[in-house]
């Protein structure tokens, strides 16, 4: 590691534990950056300009990794916190993005480019999405309309020969006694991986538990088509709990509070909910919005209206209930 912060923070990672250490290590890499666990900062990405909606993740090690860089136009907010934490250029040894949409994978390519050592790692359907991300950005531009341009921003090629697939079981070593383990984990897409860290016991879930702002603090499903898959996403949350984190967090947002028993447990509970109400109003011939709005809209009464935008523009209603329409129709049609 080159940068004298950096180095810093790493002594006081290594000798006393005590939570005071905490603050100013924020104070000094700025209050987007926060540490969250023994070598782990959680970096808030602002998309938008919002702030706790993206979430990025930094493991420190001799060879740090970061999971998540959110999308293209918080590039420059996760480059200037990477650089105030004190890791330079040359220092990144690798980048995970937990699925290929942009919200999560946006930047990968304007990242990879400035760290030219970080080797990008993805889920074996993402790889080639990465390095020609034209067809994405297609199909994402059918599905943000405008905000693509002028929310999320699009994703630059990341040159073949720096993409590594991560199967399931995979390991990325990041330091001495530190390894993040892949989690193949479709459900919410059908290219998203889990990380697991080795040393804090923090499972990375992506959006594979749903999605959670800390200011509204409800947990919603993340069912967004073509992809969203129930089994799948069940099956993948049975596999997070199986795997005993010591705690859970989302891209959206943050360590999601109980313990990850609970979570996984609601997170399943609050599919079926939403499963529940859609299929109920396909068959009666309703609208599956109306109908989940009816049912969920309550649950975020006290959220404030800035909040209650930002989960509607990141995880509205709307795409959640294209996606459990999707997914109930093959299912129906026999074709899963
Ligand atoms: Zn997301």
């Amino acid at each position: 590691m080159q940068g004298r912060a950096y180095d810093g923070y790493m002594k006081n990672k290594s000798g006393d534990r005590s939570s005071e250490k905490a603050p100013k290590a924020s104070a000094r890499v700025g209050s987007n950056v926060r540490p969250i666990a023994e070598g782990v900062l959680e970096i808030d990405t602002l998309l938008g300009g919002w702030e706790r909606v993206t979430a990025g993740y930094l493991i420190e090690g001799n060879e740090p990794v970061l999971v998540e860089t959110g999308s293209q136009s918080s590039v420059a907010i996760l480059l200037s916190a990477l650089s105030a934490i004190g890791v330079g250029p040359n220092d990144l040894a690798g980048v995970v993005v937990t699925h290929i949409h942009l919200d999560h994978a946006g930047g990968v390519g304007d990242v990879a480019r400035a760290f030219p050592n970080a080797a990008v790692y993805v889920h074996e359907k993402g790889a080639r999405h990465l390095a020609d991300p034209e067809r994405l950005i297609n199909s994402a531009s059918q599905v943000y309309g405008p905000l693509l341009d002028s929310l999320y921003g699009r994703l630059a090629a990341t040159p073949q020969e720096r993409i590594h697939v991560l199967p399931d079981g995979a390991e990325i070593k990041v330091g001495h006694s530190r390894t993040l383990v892949a989690v193949d984990s479709p459900g919410h897409a059908k290219h998203h991986l889990a990380i697991h860290d080795s040393l804090s016991g923090i499972l990375f879930a992506g959006d594979a538990v749903g999605v959670r702002l800390p200011d509204a603090g409800v947990l919603r499903p993340a069912t967004p088509p073509p992809d969203f898959d129930m089994d799948q996403a069940i099956h993948s949350l049975h596999r997070f709990a199986e795997r005993r984190p010591s705690q859970i967090a989302l891209a959206h947002y943050g360590i999601i509070p109980g313990s990850p028993d609970e979570v996984v447990e609601e997170a399943i509970q609050v599919l079926n909910n939403w499963v529940d109400v859609a299929e109920r109003a396909m068959h009666n011939g309703g609208d599956v919005i109306d109908a989940l709005e009816k049912a969920f809209s309550k649950e975020l009464s006290g959220a404030s209206e800035i909040e209650q935008k930002k989960l509607e523009t990141l995880n509205g209603v709307h795409s959640n209930a294209a996606g459990i329409r999707r997914w109930l129709a093959k299912r129906d049609a026999g074709q899963l």
